[in-house]
Order: C-alpha cells, then structure tokens, then sequence
C-alpha cells in the first residue's frame, strides 16, 4: 500500500538535504521531489517516508504556503534560508566591533518581511567597548519614538543567569532567528538556551553532509517541550539579500527616514538632492534636534545607490 503525506517541520537544512520534524517529534532526513519543493529551516511541509525496504529517510512534496521568508547572499548569489519566523535577535557584543552596514542590512531585511527586531549587546563586563559599542547604538535605541529597536545588554560568560531571565520572556511563544557577526558569543547564547545544542547541531551536520565538518547548516531548537518556543541558529552574519526591495521602499524600512518622508515636497522623492525634502532637512537638523543621525543618512544613500544597480 502506497504510504500517505504526512505533515512536518523542517528543523534543519544543508544545502537540497533537510530534516523533518514529524508531528510526535520524531526527526527524518528528507530530500526534496524537484525544485518546487525546495525548503528552508521553519518550512512547513508535506512530506512521503520511502517506501517499505527503501530505507528511513523521506521526500518532500510539498512546501506550505509561507508567513514570510529570509534571504542572505554570498558573493555568488541570494539565496533563502529561513520561513515563518515571529523575530529576528541580532546578538552583538563590545568586542568585536561591529559593522554598522552590516546592523542595517539586516534591520532592513527584518522591516522589508514585517518581522520585528530585538537587538541585544553581549560582553557588557568589558565596561570601555561596551560603552561605546553602546554609544554607537544610540540611533537605533533613539529611532523613531516608540518604534526604536529594542537593545539589550547582556553579559553571556560573566551573568548567564540574568541573561537567561531577560531573554526568556521576549521569546516565549515565537519562533526566534538568531543572528550575529562571529565572535559576539551566538554558541554561548545558543547553548544557554538549549542545553545540549552543540551535540545535536554536530549530529545533525554529520547526518546531513556525510560526516563532513560543516558550518553552513541552519538549525531550530525547542526551547521548551510543548514546541511553542524555538530559536533558529544560522551561522555567520552574511549580508542580506535585498534583492527584492526597490530603491524606493528603502526609506519604508529604515523608520528614521519613513517618519520624515512624509514630510517631503514630492511624493517620488529620492531624499537624495531634491527641493523641499524632508530627510535632508532632518539630516542638518540633526539627532540631538529629533532629526536623523549623518551615520544613518549615509547608510540610506549608499543602499540606495546599490540597490538601483544591481537590485541584490
Ligand atoms: P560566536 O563566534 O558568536 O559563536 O561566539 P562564542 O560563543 O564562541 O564566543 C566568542 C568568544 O567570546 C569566546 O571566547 C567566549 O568565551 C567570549 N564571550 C562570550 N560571551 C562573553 C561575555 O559575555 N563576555 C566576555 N568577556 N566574553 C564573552
Ligand atoms: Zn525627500
């Protein structure tokens, strides 16, 4: 008899190869049927064990339909890599630090899929980086009143505890994608969160590439046994494929400059040079003056400018 769909969850990928998280939580290595069932880590699927003698994996038919879909691109090509997610926490730390182009192209990417962003800044026991790295956050705690970015400090080696506390309720209940440059402290973070996750991820990453050390697998962790809370562990902080945002919905998804586009001459404003702009004014204004940070404006300028060439 010809086996049935089932319903899962792909809790990990590496390259075409994934794996399957079933309803009672068993866990399958599936492959997809062709390129419409190509998935990414918080897919969820539809998906056919092989037939009877055929072996334990399984094959994907098909992917269900998406809340959103993150994008992240190498220097070949974007590609996808996670789905479904509630928030994106960008872990950075005093050290090493961090790249304020970097910040913003995911804070983008996280604006452009309607997902909200949690900031959190690691290695507060270094007091001098940490306050500048601080200082340099300044914009984003200040962004748009009310509708700033949340930044958090934590020490993970010094206070896992108090870190553990803080972050717990901000991902209770969600589904979490955690991102940050190498080096911040993304393995501490994730093993406070998930005991354990270190062995499962080198299981998983032998599995999945045949025994080959890999560091390009994405992974979702419960937190918690009723599978109501996850983080999903991506490795690196590559740039975010901004592809599919147009120069001109840049300013929608930087609120600094949304809030003072409105105020513009022209409603096809580029904020660039025109006449009667309100982002230029707000620029000379200045962020003591509630006006937009020179930091900020330069980062809008440059992306727009790339995105107008090359659309990545
Ligand atoms: P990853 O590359 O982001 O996965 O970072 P790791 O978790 O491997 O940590 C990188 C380094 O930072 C390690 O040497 C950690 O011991 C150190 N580290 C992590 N958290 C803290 C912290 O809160 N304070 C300090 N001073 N060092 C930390
Ligand atoms: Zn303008």
């Amino acid at each position: 008899m010809a086996e049935a769909l089932r319903q899962g969850l792909v809790v990990a990928s590496h390259g075409r190869h994934c794996v399957v998280e079933t309803q009672d939580g068993e866990r399958r290595i599936c492959h997809p049927r062709g390129k419409r069932s190509q998935s990414v880590v918080g897919d969820r699927v539809a998906w056919l064990p092989a037939a009877a003698g055929q072996g334990n994996e399984g094959t994907i038919e098909k992917v269900e339909e998406r809340r959103n879909l993150f994008y992240r691109q190498d220097e070949i090509r974007t590609k996808s890599f996670a789905a479904n997610l509630d928030q994106i926490l960008i872990l950075l730390a005093a050290e090493p630090v961090f790249s304020e182009m970097q910040l913003a192209r995911a804070l983008i990417a996280a604006q452009a899929a309607g997902i909200a962003p949690l900031i959190a800044l690691n290695k507060s026991d270094l007091p001098e980086p940490f306050e500048r790295a601080w200082q340099r956050l300044q914009p984003y705690r200040d962004i748009g009143e009310g509708r700033h970015y949340p930044v958090l400090p934590l020490s993970l080696a010094q206070a896992p505890e108090d870190a553990r506390s803080a972050l717990i309720p901000l991902l209770a209940g969600k589904t979490t994608l955690v991102l940050g440059p190498s080096g911040v402290g993304k393995s501490t973070l994730v093993n406070l969160l998930v005991p354990g996750a270190a062995v499962l991820t080198a299981e998983i990453s032998q599995a999945l590439n045949s025994g080959r050390h890999t560091t390009t697998s994405t992974a979702l962790y419960w937190l918690d046994g009723q599978r109501d809370t996850a983080v999903i562990d991506s490795p690196g902080f590559q740039e975010f494929g901004l592809h599919h945002i147009t120069p001109m919905d840049l300013a929608r998804c930087m609120p600094d400059i949304a809030a003072h586009a409105s105020h513009c001459k022209f409603y096809n404003c580029t904020h660039l040079h025109e006449p009667g702009c309100g982002v230029i004014s707000a620029l000379k204004m200045g962020p003591s003056a509630d006006g937009i940070s020179a930091i900020r404006y330069s980062i809008y300028s440059d992306l727009f400018k790339k995105l107008g060439q090359t659309r990545y």
